[in-house]
């Protein structure tokens, strides 16, 4: 799709060709129509896809075209580092240059000089500021921020920002922003934290999912649901079911790696383990071992998951369900690889029901669920909506969107 079918302003048009971008990327063509019709959106979306092209420019347009309050800031990004605040900063300034959108980079590590601007900026208002969540939360206390005009907030790399313990600082930030404003956060993954900073913050949003890449077709795809108790009796009845030539089994933590790895020694397996408490040589004789087939059985943490090149693995077992679908397609992607076929089998435990059932619908279909055998006694049914957790309050099926009627700036 060319940029010029969004029928962007002409000195936003050129700013673009300036910035040597003719077709949009895909996360473009689908999250800027959605900003220019006024919606809250939620996207996931990686570095390196466009994502920060696909905020800024329906901004942009919109701070051209509407008419704003110039003493106020208009549009706040918050993002998790500086460096990237200086990146978006810089993409900024070229994709605005032949326009009168001004805007500005606040963030931690300046010396005096920079906050003085910061503040002077901030306390006149600035189009489009882009912001790390503790130094623009330092500005807002001091009470001269000036956000009565604000119509836009954007999260980038929310998933990072709340890895790196920015939750409250955003809370707090947002509290003090107009209730009336549009939404759009970007998240390179989606767990479970994601989803509810969004339900918190977003009205009636519209999805865009780009980064979750498919699983290869010829990786069968099975899985387990299983009681916490049945897990390792059924690793070893599935190993023992057949030869397999290797196989990887990926564990969420490094305790459950050690604690099944013991277990699965006490067999005649040949079998080892791998996470971030070996040395880094010691890693490496594991990896040649098992490449080598002198072992062919490797318990891991997700360390594993990704990059490394092993092409003949039958089989992966998630012997606990991945954090999100991403992990999961990238562990499952370890077998099936050039021309051989593969299968990935997740156990998945009652209280990881709805983690899965989250990655079925971010996968678009369902993963077929195999009997527990009958010796190992009765297993749990398969509900991952109507799941309920530790604080006994049901939850249900949790839908992003919620009734709350709130009316979204058109333009
Ligand atoms: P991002 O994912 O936003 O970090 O962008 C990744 C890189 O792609 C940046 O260097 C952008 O300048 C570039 N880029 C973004 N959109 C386009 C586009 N439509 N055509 C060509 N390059 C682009």
């Amino acid at each position: 799709m060319k940029f010029t079918e969004f029928n962007f302003n002409e000195n936003l048009v050129e700013g673009i060709q300036a910035s040597g971008y003719e077709d949009a990327t895909p996360v473009q063509e689908q999250v800027i129509p959605l900003v220019l019709q006024g919606k809250d959106v939620i996207a996931s979306a990686q570095t390196g896809t466009g994502k920060t092209a696909a905020f800024l420019l329906p901004l942009i347009n919109n701070i051209i075209s509407a008419p704003i309050d110039h003493h106020s800031i208009t549009a706040l990004v918050i993002v998790p580092t500086r460096e990237l605040a200086v990146q978006i900063a810089q993409h900024m300034e070229g994709l605005s240059y032949f326009t009168s959108v001004s805007s500005i980079a606040v963030y931690g590590g300046g010396d005096g000089n920079a906050f003085v601007q910061e503040k002077k900026a901030l306390s006149a208002g600035a189009d489009v500021v882009i912001c790390t969540p503790g130094k623009m939360l330092a500005h807002i206390n001091m009470g001269y921020v000036k956000l009565q005009g604000l119509k836009y907030l954007v999260l980038d790399e929310a998933d990072r920002m709340l890895d790196m313990g920015f939750y409250d600082d955003i809370m707090r930030i947002i509290q003090a922003l107009p209730a009336k404003r549009q939404n759009l956060l970007f998240s390179a993954t989606m767990p479970t934290k994601i989803r509810e900073l969004a339900r918190k913050i977003l009205h009636h949003p519209e999805e865009v999912n780009i980064s979750i890449s498919k699983p290869n077709e010829k990786i069968i795809q099975l899985a387990y649901v299983v009681y916490d108790t049945q897990k390792i009796p059924l690793v070893k009845y599935i190993l023992g079911q057949k030869e397999f030539s290797s196989v990887l089994i990926f564990c969420s933590s490094k305790i459950s790696v050690k604690q099944l790895n013991r277990e699965l020694r006490r067999t005649t397996l040949k079998v080892d383990e791998i996470h971030s408490d070996l040395e880094q040589s010691k890693r490496e004789e594991v990896l040649m071992h098992f490449k080598s087939g002198r072992l062919n059985i490797l318990v891991a943490t997700d360390i594993l998951s990704r990059g490394i090149d092993i092409d003949n693995i039958g089989l992966v077992i998630n012997y606990d369900v991945p954090h999100d679908g991403e992990d999961y397609v990238h562990r499952i992607g370890r077998t099936a690889r050039a021309a051989a076929d593969g299968t990935a089998i997740t156990f998945i435990s009652v209280k990881e029901q709805r983690k899965f059932g989250q990655i079925e619908k971010l996968l678009g279909r369902t993963v077929t669920k195999v009997p527990v055998p009958e010796q190992f006694g009765e297993a749990p049914e398969y509900n991952p909506t109507a799941f309920i957790p530790r604080d006994g309050k049901k939850s249900g099926k949790k839908p992003f969107r919620h009734n709350k009627d709130r009316s979204v700036n058109k333009r």
